[in-house]
């Protein structure tokens, strides 16, 4: 579904302050695959996602959704972002963030509202739609953020670090939210994230790129039975081993045939 061919970054190139932040990403994502993209601080992990997600032009590379070059921002993709209290716009209703995205589709008006009470009610946010977004905790305005990428209705929701600023508990939920979201809506995903627990703990494969300028270091098949659970699944003696595997693949110096 998604194939990112040789993918490569240079910001200001050029100049003196040229930077290699990308240097050479090729892998595939196949349709209803869940899919994490671990990788350090720095890593380049937020440019490979802007440039999937055609916000932002490769040096050189092609992104391919359903064997189309990205050159702009797809219709079919949706994108969830780590900061939370940027993404939602404070002076609109929670059901008027989650609209937002939708004024471009040619819904009719029962429609968009059917859709967002359903999508509320899938985050677990029914009863919250009136409310504005500072009025919520951080978790819950980041399910708001989940909630508007689906009522959108992509194939494909890209999230980056989306919940790295809420505490251990929300996380846990929003990671449970996400499988169960994609477990009920088939959509594909490509989540973003540095916690390599949460990668495997989420993931079909784990994507493991190198720090900058990156590569792919390798690909990690994640065999783990689903529906996953934050205690059965984690007491796997096979969890515990994906997840020391893809942390000894990260701290392993690259191994790429870079030229000298
Ligand atoms: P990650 O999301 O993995 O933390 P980023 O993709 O945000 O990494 O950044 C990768 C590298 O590229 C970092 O060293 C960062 O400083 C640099 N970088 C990111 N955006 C820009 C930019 N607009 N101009 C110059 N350098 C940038
Ligand atoms: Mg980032």
């Amino acid at each position: 579904m998604l194939r990112v061919e040789n993918l490569r970054k240079v910001y200001q190139e050029g100049t003196k302050r040229a930077f290699e932040a990308c240097a050479d990403l090729t892998f595939e994502v196949k349709e209803r695959e869940l899919v994490c993209i671990v990788g350090p601080s720095g890593a380049g992990k937020t440019t490979l996602l802007k440039m999937i997600a055609g916000l932002l032009t490769p040096t050189s590379g092609v992104v391919y959704l359903d064997d189309e070059k990205v050159t702009g921002p797809p219709e079919k993709m949706a994108l969830v972002f780590q900061d939370y209290s940027r993404s939602l716009y404070p002076w609109m209703t929670v059901e008027e963030n989650v609209a937002f995205p939708l004024k471009h589709r040619k819904l009719g008006k029962a429609e968009t509202s059917e859709l967002i009470r359903d999508t509320l009610q899938s985050v677990g946010l029914a009863g919250a739609g009136k409310k504005y977004p500072w009025q919520l905790s951080g978790g819950m305005q980041q399910r708001v953020a989940i909630a508007r990428a689906l009522a959108y209705q992509p194939e494909i929701l890209l999230m980056d670090e989306p919940f790295a600023s809420v505490d251990a508990q929300t996380r846990a939920d929003l990671e449970d939210l996400v499988l169960e979201l994609r477990a009920r809506y088939g959509v594909t995903v490509v989540f973003v994230t540095h916690d390599i627990d949460e990668s495997v703990y989420l993931s079909d494969r784990v994507i493991v790129l190198t720090p900058s300028p990156t590569r792919v270091q390798e690909i990690v098949d994640v065999p783990l039975p689903r529906p996953r659970d934050q205690v059965e699944t984690k007491e796997l003696a096979e969890f515990s081993h994906l997840r020391a595997y893809v942390w000894r693949s990260i701290k392993r110096p690259e191994t790429a045939d870079v030229p000298a």
